[in-house]
């Protein structure tokens, strides 16, 4: 039978229902689906240590001979203890196996072993206790980069090697089926779809993981770049709501301000203005360095739909950040008779009900929520302008479905992510672009320090100041809780990361929130009020710990990322960021952003002990730069476009998230020019065939209809 990436994977042999069954769960249902099941990373088992070489303690690959016969012995809990000699060299040590029975079938005097373990050293010499077992033989030769497949339970890492292997070598690739055309491969120098699957999933040195790694980078952000200019495309033919210019006046609403507008937002609101009472849809991107004001352009665009007439939704990524936002656009629209509604995940079916009935009826003519909002059972009456706010952690096909709730709504998208202008254009090419490029008066710089654990108690004491000065304090740490760890057998160290370019600093252990905050609150600052609060919390927990810290009743607030858009509390004057190389400067300069908000001094202080000199250099720039747009060219110059495309909400270190715009492989990128390249491609072919439908496209319209390279991001 004929194998495509449309089959089964029950049409491999060596799956039958059961396994298939769990391969479901990690979403894997045809032999395409299964070659798209890229490894996380790799073991390096080429990298062959002796035992004399080989420091204590390190996990690694050991070429031994077996020098006795393996002897089992029964010890506590029903458990077994099997032992064997084996030796390089002039060393010798002893393996050590629990429940292997088995063992004395494969383990044979006199022959040798590739083994992989960690290697400890006690009173009676070296052990080894080996997680894999690979017999030497001549006429096959064992592959030295083994590929680390996420898993689900019940399968195993050499099940899915296996089953990925057969995909390979059975499955007919078709050229016309390869979603990057030859004639767009050549212009990037990429190769094609089946060499890149042979690369990946059995390489036989790095060139070659790299060689597959740049097609799937290419191909990811060649189709987004597509969706991008289809975007932009079917926008230039689309009809819009076309506000009348006279009710897009704004007198009344200055008038509750409790400030005046600056010339920059008085530009960008009548840059939206002109927009909105043109014939054509708006899709307009309003970005601005955190604090510039971006809220109460957001509310005159609202205030403008409204007076037409229309409705008005602003969806914003997180809980938090739509609690506040509903805070502040109540609290000014209420001055103007306007009643704003707020739907998110956590409020109650009743509330819930009665939101929706209203938004239906046209009777709510302002919502504020999460993604809830773009749930199936909301409907409007004539929604005429859409919000969203911190877009990178929308994809395009979530803000696709927001506007589908009506014919092209007006769009607006606000953005406290400075990005390099360049990258602003591909990245965010399906919008227009107004910029904030001044601050309200009186906005002070924050000031910046970069400190080691050595400085720790003289940073509590000046936490300890701060506080007894009825100030507020962030603590921001890069993880959750201290064991977030892997699967299985396999820890962070034993693999190759798959990114091979950035070699891995010395990375000092993770600070984690809840540990961090149990100890100021036993040890450190016991009659401080402390709270933590993470991503893993719920809406209603989060809101609450955010409440009360808005309100002043939290004096200290250890968080993980959660607080880095948009959080807006003056009193807080002082954000210390552990492990902060851990972190992105566009990310730093976010959470710095979070202080420096009313009348006192600020400060900021980076904790890291690291000694890599790419770090030490990031924080250096945050030290002395405080603008958000010089920050990002310096970060897209020292980490390529990578970090702005991908890994926004997860502390940047081996193991990436999909982030930001939730590619999958493209935060790998570091590579500028291919970026420009592949936007240029994809602008020409959208240019040639708007809707992609002649012969030569039909492969690129498919995987974009199936959903490949329409990024869904995330939420931390
Ligand atoms: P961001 O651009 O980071 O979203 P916000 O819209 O949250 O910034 O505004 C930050 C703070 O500045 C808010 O407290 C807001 O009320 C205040 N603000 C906004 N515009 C002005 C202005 N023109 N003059 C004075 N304060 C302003
Ligand atoms: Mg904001």
């Amino acid at each position: 039978m004929l194998i495509t990436k449309a089959s089964p994977v029950t049409a491999l042999s060596g799956c039958g229902k059961k396994r298939a069954e769990l391969l479901s769960t990690l979403g894997i249902e045809t032999v395409g689906d299964l070659l798209r099941h890229f490894p996380r990373g790799y073991q390096d088992r080429g990298n062959v240590r002796s035992i004399d070489e080989s420091e204590v303690g390190n996990t690694g690959a050991f070429v031994l001979t077996v020098s006795s016969a393996p002897t089992t012995v029964r010890i506590s809990g029903g458990r077994t203890l099997t032992k064997c000699k084996a030796f390089d060299g002039d060393k010798s040590c002893t393996l050590v196996f629990f429940n292997r029975n088995y063992l004395n079938d494969i383990l044979y005097t006199g022959c040798t072993y590739r083994f992989w373990g960690k290697l400890t050293k006690t009173k009676k010499g070296y052990e080894l206790s080996p997680s894999v077992i690979e017999e030497i033989r001549e006429e096959k030769a064992l592959s030295d980069l083994v590929p680390l497949y996420p898993l689900t339970k019940g399968l195993t890492q050499n099940f899915m090697k296996a089953i990925i292997l057969t995909a390979l070598n059975s499955c007919l690739l078709r050229e016309e089926d390869d979603c990057l055309p030859l004639r767009i491969r050549e212009r990037l120098s990429v190769c094609g779809e089946g060499e890149a699957y042979a690369c990946i999933h059995n390489p036989k040195n790095e060139a070659m993981i790299k060689k597959g790694r740049d097609r799937f980078i290419a191909e990811e952000l060649f189709l987004f770049a597509c969706s991008v200019n289809l975007a932009k495309q079917g926008r230039t033919y689309a009809k819009g709501k076309q506000f009348e210019y006279d009710k897009c006046k704004l007198y009344d609403f200055t008038d509750k301000l409790p400030f005046t507008l600056t010339k920059a937002q008085s530009k960008v609101i009548s840059e939206i203005r002109r927009d909105m009472v043109s014939e054509y849809p708006m899709a307009r991107l309003v970005s601005g360095d955190v604090g510039s004001g971006k809220t109460v352009c957001a509310m005159a665009a609202a205030y403008m739909a409204i007076k037409n007439g229309y409705q008005c939704a602003m969806m914003a990524p997180t809980e938090i950040l739509a609690m506040q936002h509903y805070r502040d656009f109540s609290e000014l629209f209420s001055k103007l008779g306007i009643e704003c509604g707020f739907l998110t995940g956590s409020v109650t079916a009743a509330n819930k009900r009665k939101t929706v009935e209203k938004l239906k009826s046209g009777e709510l003519k302002l919502v504020v929520g999460t993604h809830a909002l773009i749930s199936q059972n909301v409907e409007f009456d004539n929604l005429g302008l859409v919000i969203t706010d911190e877009q990178h952690r929308f994809g395009v096909a979530q803000r696709t479905s927001l506007q589908n709730k009506t014919a092209y709504p007006h769009v607006l998208v606000m953005s406290a992510t400075p990005i390099p202008r360049t990258l602003a254009l591909i990245l965010l090419g399906d919008l227009d672009i107004s910029v904030i490029d001044e601050l309200p008066p009186g906005r002070q710089t924050v000031d910046t320090y970069v400190v080691g654990e050595a400085y720790r108690a003289r940073l509590n004491a000046f936490i300890g100041k701060q506080v007894n000065a009825g100030r507020q304090v962030y603590i921001v740490c890069p993880s959750i809780e201290a064991k977030e760890e892997t699967d299985e057998e396999i820890s962070e160290e034993d693999i190759l990361t798959f990114d091979l370019d950035v070699k891995k600093e010395n990375m000092p252990k993770l600070k984690s929130a809840v540990e961090y905050e149990q100890n100021l609150r036993n040890n450190v600052f016991p009659s401080f009020n402390t709270a933590f609060v993470h991503g893993k919390m719920s809406g209603k927990e989060k809101d609450s710990v955010m409440k009360r810290f808005n309100d002043g009743e939290i004096d200290i607030l250890v968080s993980t990322t959660v607080i880095e858009v948009g959080v807006n509390v003056p009193n807080a004057t002082l954000m210390i960021i552990e492990n902060a190389e851990r972190f992105g400067l566009s990310q730093l300069h976010q959470l710095r952003g979070r202080v420096g908000r009313g009348a006192e001094k600020s400060y900021c202080i980076l904790v890291s002990d690291s000694s890599g000199e790419n770090a030490r250099k990031r924080l250096e720039i945050m030290k002395t730069v405080s603008n958000g747009y010089k920050i990002a060219e310096q970060d897209l110059e020292i980490r390529g476009p990578g970090d702005f495309i991908s890994p926004i909400s997860g502390p940047s270190g081996s193991a990436k998230q999909h982030g930001a715009f939730g590619f999958k492989l493209a935060g790998f990128c570091s590579d500028s020019l291919m970026l420009e390249k592949v936007f240029k491609i994809a602008q020409e072919t959208v240019i040639n065939d708007p809707e992609l439908k002649r012969q030569e496209n039909v492969s690129i319209a498919a995987a974009l209809s199936a959903g490949i390279g329409l990024g869904i991001s995330g939420v931390n």
